[in-house]
């Protein structure tokens, strides 16, 4: 087989960072690295895009991704936003797996009415709603869900956000705030959409969930998730991040 023949048939997933100019906080844009190692480690090409305001937005997108930002970072995309907002809601209806954290997430939902009575319209993607406060709810999470197990992240945000029966909460919060002050709950759940408040970035820490929205991509695309069996050289580079890794819990207090 020509190099040009195996090209071919590599399977490859196209993966599109929205707004990474305005909305990609502590470290946001790590959720995309993990996605793209993770689909070479399971013998898939990533096709890595991005879309910022004014942009043509591109064709075949098999997986989005969105991170957090400033109230002033959404105020910035909102018109942009509305423009999009029926290929989102057509391609999220469509089962297209998507990752929205902190602000994004709330702008995927009806408004977020910010601390200063702003209201930054949403996409009413997700049946969900964002009222900002002056208290600013900011921590390590640990939260746990059916789903995925626990979940370990970092929250930063003064908008609170409550659930309609349209979503399921992603996780019950153990410690931490999560959505609101009020409720035990965080993220949301809607199809193939994850949205969650939880930096660090969130994919490194669980990577359950980078392997959900994978699975969903390369089934809705190729009918099928066929991982390859891993290459020498992925285990060697595995036994080699392993063993950092133990040394590196060793030297923890
Ligand atoms: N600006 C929003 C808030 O403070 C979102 C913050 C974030 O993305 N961390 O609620």
């Amino acid at each position: 087989m020509t190099e040009d023949q195996s090209a071919a048939e590599e399977k490859s997933i196209t993966i599109l960072q929205l707004y990474p100019r305005e909305m990609n906080i502590y470290g946001d844009w790590g959720n995309v690295l993990v996605l793209k190692q993770r689909l070479k480690w399971y013998g898939y090409r990533a096709n890595v895009l991005e879309y910022n305001v004014g942009d043509e937005f591109p064709a075949g997108v098999d997986l989005l991704v969105g991170g957090g930002g400033q109230d002033s970072g959404q105020v910035v995309i909102q018109d942009d936003l509305q423009a999009l907002a029926p290929t989102l809601r057509a391609m999220a209806e469509d089962d297209v797996p998507m990752l929205a954290i902190c602000g994004l997430y709330q702008l995927f939902g009806r408004f977020f009415k910010t601390h200063t009575g702003t209201v930054i319209p949403g996409i009413g993607l997700l049946d969900l709603e964002t009222h900002g406060g002056t208290e600013r709810l900011i921590g390590n999470v640990l939260s746990v869900s059916e789903e995925f197990g626990e979940i370990h992240g970092y929250e930063n945000h003064s908008g609170q956000t409550f659930l309609g029966p349209g979503v399921k909460p992603l996780a019950e919060v153990r410690k931490g705030e999560g959505n609101n002050a009020k409720d035990n709950f965080e993220g949301a759940r809607y199809r193939n959409i994850v949205a969650s408040y939880l930096h660090g970035s969130l994919l490194p820490k669980n990577p359950a969930i980078a392997d959900f929205l994978i699975k969903a991509a390369a089934i809705r695309k190729y009918g099928s998730f066929e991982p390859a069996p891993p290459s020498a050289k992925d285990l060697e580079e595995l036994a080699k991040l392993s063993e950092l890794a133990r040394q590196h819990a060793g030297q923890r207090p």
